[in-house]
């Protein structure tokens, strides 16, 4: 963040003392460069982004995440399958889905669930570019509904599709919300064939691993009820990890991507 502030100011002072040239030849790697942070999931430029969290020797938990609910008659089936499997689980909710379907919000709750915020509207093709104002407000309003229904507010933020506008960084700082992103995602977002998806969650998980599985398109059920099993088998514990675990970008520094 602080690199990309000073770019916009060097390129202020080259045009401010009538270097046009020069500001122009600078304009564009400055905006591909705040475009490539805004846009790339794990890159730390726009501030900091939790990928990962620290294990213990020994210990092997994963950090399961489910984003995009609550949706009926899918939710409930991924809650069944997470009891049988002692699994628990982090819900990064939509605001007007979870206005729709509280019971369901305040079911997660009820069985050890963690929730996050995940926007009001779920605005995924333009998060990045939308005002700061229009930030704001996806963000208080989602906050806004959950503390409706369950009477607290959430402490995490994951943004639509991993889009970080300019603006994300300080909004979140002063609503006290960390930013999580993921270590690894199936792409069950997109239409995708289960097992390819599975695949990917497959190679993917490790101790610390933060997983990133999708409902709303209504495969949740069938691909937890593969992964699950598959988790179990290989020894994972599905957790969900105290902030002081939390982990920026995997091996990359605060002022990298
Ligand atoms: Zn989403």
């Amino acid at each position: 963040m602080g690199g990309l502030i000073l770019g916009a100011l060097g390129l202020a002072i080259l045009w401010g003392r009538g270097h046009f040239w020069w500001g122009l030849l600078a304009f564009f790697p400055a905006h591909a460069a705040l475009l490539w942070a805004g846009l790339v999931p794990a890159c730390q430029w726009l501030g900091r982004v939790v990928t990962s969290f620290r294990v213990s020797d020994g210990e092997r938990f994963v950090w399961l995440t489910i984003d995009d609910g609550p949706e009926p008659g899918e939710t409930e089936a991924v809650l069944d399958l997470l009891r049988a499997h002692r699994a628990r689980a982090t819900f990064f909710v939509i605001g007007q889905k979870a206005a729709r379907h509280p019971h369901l919000i305040r079911r997660i709750l009820a069985e050890g669930h963690l929730l996050g915020n995940h926007t009001q509207s779920h605005p995924e093709k333009w998060f990045w570019t939308l005002p700061g104002k229009r930030v704001a407000r996806e963000l208080d309003e989602c906050t806004g509904t959950l503390l409706q229904i369950t009477g607290s507010t959430p402490e995490i933020f994951r943004s639509p599709v991993g889009m970080k506008p300019p603006s994300l960084t300080p909004l979140l700082n002063t609503r006290g919300l960390t930013l999580v992103g993921w270590t690894v995602r199936g792409f069950d977002g997109v239409s995708q064939p289960l097992g390819r998806v599975l695949q990917r969650l497959k190679t993917g998980a490790r101790p610390g691993a933060i997983l990133l599985l999708h409902e709303g398109r209504g495969h949740a059920p069938a691909l937890l009820a593969e992964f699950l099993p598959w988790l179990d088998q290989e020894g994972y514990q599905c957790i969900i990890p105290e902030p002081t675990r939390w982990l920026p970008a995997d091996g990359i520094p605060a002022v990298g991507c």
